[in-house]
């Protein structure tokens, strides 16, 4: 039956139902009329299907899946096709699962190395972020499965992420929170969009008709439906009308009867609803058409390719010629992570893992006959504090060994979901640990694991480091293989580590206050910044590893560029890009090649240079090859608020190919023509905003009316925090109301319900997660997370209390209960 026939045939009560889930994880079905319920689950690097004991945050077991690398990990590949692989194999986990829509990818920018779930993210860059996203959503779309694409947008912080009012000038939003998403909407479409918790200028994402209808639907002509995250509703019938289309979880049939009620007093245009379920219907009809065939996926492919991926995703940052390593030679192993590893983030995308390679177990297989291995655990990972027996163990250990193998990083505690990192460091533990290491074996390798940037105090001490992320299950043996040259390392940076969290561009503003965060650095996002900044030498500002950075066991050449656009007409859809990549050896190797496009002269201010294209070019040792690169109108283009359209400027642009943004091998010039003309507000930039021409620090800092951020913008900033005298509302968190006698209570009751939840075996990183999640939650969350048992109306008289009017609450939440 088509959709239309479908919609005609349901009643009021059928559509406004079917605009919610029934549960946790699924949709309603509408028996009568052939609709079936389908499941969604977490995402994005494997699948997270739970029993009965559902929750979106981690806490309970899930049936057991392939855990592939986290997309930090997978972004640092640049490899789209492998993650189009891995995308498929997601959906054949699926299919076998009956799990209609994976709940990723995830395409936000990491605007902040603290970000507690950048391990869930690509990249500090829009178009590899794009890039990556739309190739895992093909490849899981390609079985027939849904995905969604999140957090819908400009969810760049853990810290108050349910209520924050992320302040963003128009041209950041466009040119860096919107444009992976354009890219993946454009290219991949989604089945779904996930509209994140916080809002964006003012609006929540969820009832934001700017974001959902003008931009998603019309602009980007997205097919699929919205979801909001899990709790993300806030007005039901106003985020229906902004283009919000499901709401998860289920809700108890509050919003439900809302809708109707809406749609009975005219309120809502019964079409608004008709659209939103015929959207609905569509994804429901096309995945369960899929599941209805049996399906089994192959555990030790899917394996394979996590392996292939790990393998892949490693970035190695140093080598003094130590590796590959030797086989005959004598290694300890020391850090708890080689036994134990840390191979994933903590969270809604908590996978329970098929199987797990850990590192000792693989050396056994690659060692040679003789060769000794010993083992120091080195460190305990549930503390940060050196252990001085440890450190000593390890050290007997490194002496004993001609070579040393140092694994350390992040303990889970460190970073998670519901909270964010407050320090760039890895842990005194484990850096002490490699310092008293490197002190006595100059053969010392280090082995990292952990979801984003750290700083490195040691660098000049180990002989080698290797970043491996999180690998995924099968990390063990690929860091086996990549230190033994079984395979040889090819991944780079997607992102920036700096020196220090003093230099990081949103440090001034992240995680911002109790109301709002402002995104003051405006386009200045990792190396837009640190490429630009104002050192006072007229240098660049040096960086621990610059974005794109990442070493390989062979060197490469760059030669023979060539720049070729259209003869014909203005178009530059068609810019070409070719130039010659050589192996020079000694192994075969890959190298990723970048394209870096930069205008010359603006009228705007502009990074110095940004990705507009890359390749990973396999080759054999000794072999050349000519790529090609092609650039789109897109990669020369500005956002001109003014006109709110991508504008090209006419003049002069360089090309600039790289090994990583810091070490550009190959250069041409361009002239592009352009019909387009600039707004005024673009053309008087310069003089409205000096600061962010000069790139000085005075944008990330200066938030006075009169500063460059206000100025800007085109308005005053809003509160940072929440102004004292203002009642709260449903929107209130339980860290605004603590300070009420109720609010007091209510905080008391929740934290001892969710205690019961964990249970009292929970370790540290749960508690701290689960104390973050219910310290920020709005009050209107408990409607979600009673499942209905708490009212809208016994929250409103909880409110009416705590804002001074005691009896009168109390008498309104007598009654509700009546
Ligand atoms: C997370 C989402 C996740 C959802 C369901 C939310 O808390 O932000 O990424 O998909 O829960 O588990």
């Amino acid at each position: 039956m088509d959709t239309k026939d479908i919609i005609a045939k349901m009643t009021l009560e059928e559509k406004a139902g079917l605009c919610s889930g029934k549960d946790f994880w699924n949709l309603k079905g509408i028996e009568r009329l052939g609709i079936p319920e389908i499941m969604v689950t977490d995402g994005p690097h494997g699948l997270r299907k739970q029993g009965s004991e559902a929750d979106h945050v981690g806490i309970n077991e899930s049936l057991p899946a392939t855990c592939f690398p986290t997309p930090v990990t997978m972004a640092s590949s640049w490899d789209t096709q492998m993650v189009n692989e891995i995308g498929a194999a997601l959906g054949e986990e699926c299919r076998q699962e009956k799990v209609a829509v994976l709940l990723g990818p995830g395409a936000n920018i990491k605007r902040s190395p603290l970000c507690g779930r950048n391990f869930e993210y690509f990249s500090e860059d829009p178009f590899l972020t794009g890039r990556m996203a739309a190739a895992m959503i093909n490849g899981v779309q390609s079985q027939g499965i849904g995905t969604s694409l999140k957090h819908f947008a400009v969810n760049n912080q853990e810290k108050r992420r349910m209520t924050i009012n992320a302040v963003v000038d128009e041209r950041a939003l466009r040119e860096i929170y919107l444009a992976g998403f354009e890219e993946a909407v454009k290219s991949a479409q989604p089945d779904t969009v996930m509209c994140a918790y916080n809002r964006i200028n003012g609006e929540y994402c969820s009832e934001n008709e700017f974001l959902l209808t003008d931009v998603l639907k019309k602009e980007w002509n997205h097919k699929g439906l919205v979801v909001t995250d899990w709790g993300a509703a806030n007005d039901r019938v106003k985020g229906l009308k902004a283009g919000l289309e499901l709401e998860m979880p289920g809700n108890g049939g509050i919003n439900d009867r809302e809708i109707i009620r809406a749609v009975e007093s005219g309120e809502l245009d019964e079409d608004v609803l008709d659209r939103a379920v015929e959207r609905i219907l569509n994804v429901i009809i096309k995945t369960s058409e899929t599941l209805k065939e049996d399906f089994t996926y192959d555990s030790e492919a899917h394996h394979e390719l996590a392996k292939k991926a790990a393998v892949s995703s490693a970035v190695l940052l140093k080598n003094n010629g130590i590796l590959p390593l030797d086989r005959n030679k004598s290694v300890a192993v020391i850090g708890h992570f080689a036994v134990k590893p840390r191979f994933q983030g903590s969270g809604s995308s908590l996978i329970n893992p098929i199987k797990v390679d850990n590192f000792s177990d693989s050396l056994k297989k690659i060692l040679a006959e003789g060769a000794e291995a010993v083992y120091a655990e080195g460190y305990d990972p549930e503390r940060e504090d050196p252990d001085p027996i440890l450190i000593k163990e390890a050290v007997r250990a490194a002496e004993s060994a001609e070579i040393a193998l140092v694994f350390a990083g992040l303990p889970e505690v460190s970073e998670s979901e519901g909270f964010d990192r407050t320090t760039l460091d890895m842990p005194p533990a484990h850096n002490k640990l490699i310092e008293a290491v490197c002190s006595v074996n100059p053969n010392t390798v280090v082995i990292l694991s952990n979801g984003a940037p750290v700083t490195m105090p040691w660098l000049d001490g180990p002989a080698a480091v290797l970043e491996s992320y999180l690998g995924g299950q099968a990390w063990g043996g690929a860091v086996a293989d990549l230190l033994y040259g079984i395979a040889v390392p090819s991944g780079k940076l997607a992102e920036t580590f700096p020196l220090s969290l003093d230099e990081d561009p949103a440090a001034p503003n992240f995680p911002g206050g109790s109301a709002s965060v402002p995104y003051a650095e405006s386009i200045y996002v990792g190396y837009r910044y640190y490429d630009r900044i104002n050192t006072g030498s007229g240098e660049r500002r040096s960086v621990l590893f610059p974005f794109g950075y990442g070493l390989s066991y062979s060197t490469f050449e760059y030669s023979d560029l060539a720049v070729k656009k259209p003869e014909a007409g203005d178009s530059l859809d068609e810019v070409r890009v070719s130039f010659t990549v050589k192996n020079n050896g000694p192994y075969d190797a890959a190298e990723i090649a970048q394209v870096y496009v930069r205008d010359v002269e603006s009228s705007v201010f502009r990074p110095e240079k940004e990705l507009k294209g890359f390749v990973k070019v396999e080759l054999d040792n000794g072999q050349s090859r000519e790529v090609t690169v092609a650039l789109d109108r897109r990669a020369f283009s500005f956002w001109d608020s003014g006109n709110h359209a991508w504008v090209v400027e006419a003049g002069e642009f360089e090309i600039l190919v790289g090994s990583s943004s810091a070490d550009i091998r190959l250069q041409a010039k361009i002239d592009v023509e352009s019909g387009d003309s600039l707004s005024s507000w673009a053309s008087d930039l310069r003089e409205t905003v000096p600061e962010y021409y000069a790139v000085d620090t005075k944008i990330l800092t200066d938030l006075s009316p009169s500063g460059p951020f206000a100025r800007l913008l085109g308005r005053e900033l809003p509160p940072r925090d929440i102004p004292k005298d203002v009642p709260f509302d449903r929107t209130s968190s339980m860290d605004d109301v603590r300070g009420t006698f109720v609010g007091k209570l209510l905080y008391a009751v929740m934290r001892m319900n969710v205690k019961k939840m964990i249970g009292k075996d929970a370790d540290e990183r749960m508690v701290r997660m689960m104390e973050a999640i219910v310290r920020e939650m709005p009050l209107r969350s408990m409607i979600m997370m009673s499942g209905g048992a708490v009212s809208g109306r016994q929250i409103d008289a909880l409110l009416t209390m705590m804002n001074g009017k005691f009896f009168k609450g109390l008498m309104e939440l007598l009654k509700t209960s009546r």
